[in-house]
């Protein structure tokens, strides 16, 4: 008989979201396997855990899973951690679940908390639908584009983000879906949790001061049907179509696009960030 595989969520913040369920699951499985050992062992200290542990992360996460299903299949039980929240949520484990599963091993999952249900499930925005977009691409081209397959869903939008790049994360939101209202739901179960609530152009004033701009954060955005189509951010196709117009009229490039800026509402920097999505995404 294989043994289980168990995903266990670990606390967000507040050591006090940890389940019964997952505590004895820790205790009783033969190996835990760890985004990061030392982090998950302060933790199981704190329990007064004393299972083994091993590193899985997402360097090692290919050999790893084979290993690990080889100790399943010779009966030994499992248990995945990642340093806070649901595993597989923006979080390593996908390898070794996706093995066990076609392998015919059990899977079970000990949930609890997953900053994503705990920020949508305080927002205040619509939370019948929602659409959750992990972390956005880092840099800004890559950025806008997944922000324009995002614009006519229509559902609550949600995105993990590091606090150093909120700010331009906003600045492309609003550009890209318009000026829509937002939540961003900051170091949830900790001291200073704090939801922030208005229009993203809000949002922006306060999260472009690297006082506020700390901490863990998820941005929540209100869906596609919450803005009227006038008031909707401007397609990277619409500026280029724009640009292209003004440059056949004789104008040279930089001032088409500062022209074609202008005209769309746009801040010329976003305008030409825009700009060379669009070409990218011709070149491609
Ligand atoms: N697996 C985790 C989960 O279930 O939520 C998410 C892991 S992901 C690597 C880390 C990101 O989750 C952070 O950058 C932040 O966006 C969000 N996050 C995690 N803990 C948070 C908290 N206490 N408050 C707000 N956001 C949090």
């Amino acid at each position: 008989m294989p043994g289980t595989l168990y995903i266990v969520a670990t606390p967000i913040g507040n050591l006090e979201d940890i389940t019964q369920r997952a505590l004895r699951i820790l205790r009783e499985v033969d190996l835990i396997a760890c985004e990061d050992t030392r982090h998950t062992r302060k933790l199981l200290n704190h329990f007064g855990i004393e299972t083994k542990t091993i590193s899985y992360h997402e360097h090692n996460e290919r050999e790893r899973a084979d290993e690990l299903c080889a100790l399943l299949e010779s009966g030994k039980n499992v248990a995945i951690v990642s340093d806070a929240g649901t595993p597989l949520i923006s979080d390593p484990g996908f390898r070794v679940v996706n093995l066990a599963a076609e392998k015919g091993i059990p899977v079970v999952p000990v949930p609890a908390a997953s900053a994503l249900v705990a920020a949508l499930s305080a927002s205040g925005l619509a939370s019948d639908q929602f659409f959750f977009a992990g972390f956005l691409p880092p840099r800004a081209n890559p950025r806008i584009a997944a922000l324009e397959k995002l614009r006519s869903i229509d559902a609550t939008l949600i995105f993990y983000e590091a606090p150093h790049r909120i700010a331009a994360t906003l600045r492309d939101a609003l550009a890209v879906l318009g000026d829509r209202e937002a939540v961003i739901a900051r170091e949830l179960t900790k001291l200073y949790e704090e939801f922030a609530r208005g229009k993203l152009s809000k949002l922006i004033e306060r999260f472009s001061d690297a006082k506020h701009a700390r901490g863990e954060m998820v941005l929540m955005i209100a869906g596609a049907q919450s803005i009227a189509p006038h008031e909707q951010g401007v397609p990277s196709a619409q500026l280029a179509e724009r640009v292209g117009e003004l440059e056949n009229e004789g104008m040279d490039s930089k001032a088409a696009l500062k022209k074609a800026a202008r005209e769309l509402g746009l801040k010329r920097d976003e305008a030409y960030r825009m700009m060379l999505t669009q070409k990218n995404r011709r070149s491609r």
